[in-house]
């Protein structure tokens, strides 16, 4: 039974906030919550239509595309199948840095400008439009009533982004406080801010957590030790993202809380890729999202194999992602979900690890800390963060032709007001980072043991 409040906010307030934006989300929603339940058949004749329709309106619309179509002899009325994408190229961070302005449609309105790393930590500056914000509110909605918890309920969010932090403006409070979505900032992982979070949970008792996996298990870790039960206080769920989620950590945090761990992958640049459901399936949200994995040389592997994730976001007409390199390793199941949704579900993913840093004093934070100083620079190309020890961390830095000492310097004062005033940071130049040997592309290392 959900609350007289949730249902108002689900019902009343969210619909109306939304469409105030101008945006379709609770239509979009609704038509989910039918479509998830489609055959494979059903999704892909849908999925097949929707996509000639995008490719018809984004070459019709997008000056980058309409070039790159009549150079290929590529009409998009004769597409029969998603396959039919492989005769399109590879869409990646350096060609929409070149072609900002070609790739917004000649008809779009009211696009909001968004900055991500994504997964190679590679900054990225790109446009979304209402459509797709109507969409990615949509899919991440219909996960989150997959666990019998809806928007309204009580919640917690523990994160580390400092520009969202600053944005707070009193719209966003507002909001924030009708739809009791409270905001701890998880940076910096001290003893005294650990106690404080889990008072904050404590005292609030919210009714679902959402977070990076790494930050919640160390929160369950902390109170472990310190004998501090949370699982007394009615959390149905934990939702995680923007990290790999290891086995070791949703154990310690269900065990903890009390609660289940649902994983979510997406990002600012790709969207809402894939959610979890209580059967345990990673389901891509295929009515909006068409997931090809892709080997080294650009081929297309069968399901079940593993390589780069590429996506095609079908609701990107305003600032199209077509084919889009995520620089995710992950794979695609072969098998259907228990649960008795038709949507397609990944396998596995590898990619994304982000570490935590320790500071010179001892303080635990999530490598974001130092990831965001770097992503305000547009002079960076890409970079990787290795903490060598407490008092030593080195940049490996590809930057551009603007790339100057004073970006060095500005790394380094933004480094040390997070690690430590006496810690050595050696800036480096390089002409490219190199993948892992697993080939991994990890932003942060820290060789520091806690
Ligand atoms: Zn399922």
């Amino acid at each position: 039974m959900k609350n007289l409040y949730t249902s108002l906010i689900s019902g009343a307030a969210f619909p109306l906030h939304e469409k105030l934006k101008g945006h379709t989300t609770v239509s979009v929603k609704k038509a989910m919550e039918n479509s998830q339940w489609w055959s494979r058949a059903q999704l892909e004749e849908y999925r097949v239509r929707r996509l000639r329709e995008f490719l018809s309106a984004v070459y019709a619309h997008v000056p980058y595309y309409q070039s790159l179509f009549d150079r290929l002899g590529f009409a998009a009325s004769s597409v029969t199948s998603v396959a039919d994408l492989q005769q399109l190229p590879f869409l990646d961070k350096k060609i929409i840095r070149e072609n900002q302005q070609d790739l917004k449609a000649d008809n779009a309105t009211r696009l909001s400008q968004f900055n991500t790393g994504g997964s190679s930590g590679e900054p990225l500056v790109f446009f979304i439009g209402n459509s797709r914000v109507s969409h990615d509110v949509a899919a991440k909605w219909r996960a989150t009533r997959w666990w019998d918890v809806d928007i309204g309920d009580r919640e917690i969010v523990l994160w580390g982004s400092p520009i969202e932090l600053g944005a707070q403006d009193r719209f966003r409070l507002l909001r924030d406080r009708m739809f009791r979505s409270t905001l701890l900032p998880a940076f910096e992982m001290s003893e005294t801010h650990l106690n404080e979070f889990i008072a904050a949970i404590r005292a609030m008792r919210p009714r679902m957590l959402f977070g990076y996996p790494s930050v919640l298990a160390h929160i369950a870790q902390h109170a472990e030790n310190n004998g501090l039960p949370l699982d007394d206080l009615g959390i149905k769920v934990a939702f995680v993202t923007s990290e790999r989620l290891y086995q070791e950590q949703r154990e310690k945090i269900e065990r903890r809380f009390g609660c289940k761990v649902a994983n979510g992958y997406g990002g600012r640049d790709a969207g809402f890729i894939a959610h979890e459901c209580p059967e345990g399936g990673m389901h891509i949200t295929a009515e909006d999202i068409i997931v090809e994995i892709v080997d080294p040389q650009g081929k297309v592997v069968p399901d079940g194999e593993s390589g780069e994730v590429v996506i095609t976001h079908l609701f990107t007409d305003d600032f199209p992602f077509i084919r889009y390199c995520t620089g995710d390793v992950a794979s695609l199941s072969t098998e259907t979900c228990a649960c008795g949704r038709g949507l397609p579900m990944l396998k596995e993913i590898h990619g994304r690890t982000t570490d935590f840093i320790i500071a010179a004093d001892g303080t635990v934070m999530h490598g974001l800390a130092l990831i965001y100083v770097l992503r305000e620079m547009e002079a960076i190309r890409s970079f990787k963060i290795i903490q060598e020890t407490r008092e030593w961390t080195r940049v490996e830095v590809v930057g551009d032709e603007h790339f100057s000492e004073q970006h060095a310097t500005r790394i380094m004062s933004g480094f040390k007001k997070r690690l430590g005033e006496n810690v050595t940071i050696d800036v480096e130049r390089v002409e490219k980072i190199k993948p892992e040997r697993s080939g991994k592309y990890r932003y942060v290392i820290s060789k520091v043991v806690t």
